[in-house]
């Protein structure tokens, strides 16, 4: 099995960033749960802000829909004034946290060792952690995709150990390509995932049961996911404005479904 790539359910990951209230939360629940068929093989994930979350998991009780987090802080508690621990999200039942999200690195100057504690405080609470990389679009114009996920990959895994990969996903999300209505070219998307599983595999010396999961996000829509999910290294999609709108969000879920 070492280093195969194999066929896994397919994971469709929203993340809706800083929108919905708490009302507006529950109405988008409430059309989309009954549009979500109780018997899903794709993994279907809605990282919501904090303050749905409470929410979020009452509405999707029963159902195939995880909660995940945006951001956690990488202390356990203490004088953090403002921030949220891993421990805190496990306890409201949080099963999911996006981790150096390039708005995050971008806005709040994140870098690749604070993404890192994070990451293992998230492993710490048994939160399994979607963490983002990608270059801007400057590094691509410069040919230096590779080198871009290969520091950021490597510099979020440190320390990490073998058995604790099961929990990690990675999101490639070129920086140019979120919320701009640019994707990647879907071929290069598939390469630079195949690239990831390979960096996870030299790194840990091919000691893996499996790849690594990987996931493509910026500017995925129904229109084009059925491409992007047809690509065989590209385990799913992070997916933010498409997100934020039930019945597209729906139709997504669908297509990955039909994928399989
Ligand atoms: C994201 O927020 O991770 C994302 C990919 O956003 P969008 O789909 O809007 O480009």
């Amino acid at each position: 099995m070492h280093g195969e790539v194999v066929s896994r359910k397919k994971i469709i990951a929203g993340n809706w960033k800083m929108n919905f209230t708490s009302q507006e939360a529950e109405v988008f629940l409430k059309k989309l749960v009954p549009l979500v068929k109780a018997n899903m093989n794709s993994e279907i994930i809605l990282c919501v802000p904090f303050v749905d979350i409470e929410l979020a998991k009452r509405e999707t009780t029963g159902t195939n829909i995880k909660i995940g987090a945006q951001n956690c802080y990488f202390e356990k508690s203490g004088a953090f004034t403002g921030e949220i621990s891993a421990e805190m999200l496990r306890s409201l039942g949080v099963e999911y946290v996006i981790l150096g999200h390039s708005e995050r690195r971008t806005y709040f100057l994140e870098n690749d060792k604070i993404i890192n504690k994070k990451v293992k405080a998230a492993l710490d609470e048994n939160l399994k952690a979607i963490v983002c990389v990608g270059e801007t679009a400057q590094q691509k114009e410069w040919l230096e995709t590779n080198e871009v996920v290969f520091s950021q990959v490597s510099a979020a895994l440190q320390g990490i150990k073998a058995e604790d990969l099961k929990n990690i996903i990675f999101a490639y999300e070129p920086m140019w390509s979120i919320g701009t209505g640019k994707t990647a070219n879907f071929e290069i998307a598939r390469r630079v995932c195949a690239y990831i599983k390979k960096i996870v595999k030299n790194l840990y010396e091919e000691q893996l049961p499996s790849d690594i999961a990987t996931l493509y996000g910026g500017s995925v829509n129904a229109k084009n996911v059925k491409q992007i999910l047809s690509k065989d290294t590209i385990d799913g999609s992070l997916i933010g404005g498409a997100s934020l709108d039930v019945e597209e969000f729906s139709e997504i879920i669908n297509i990955a479904e039909a994928i399989l």
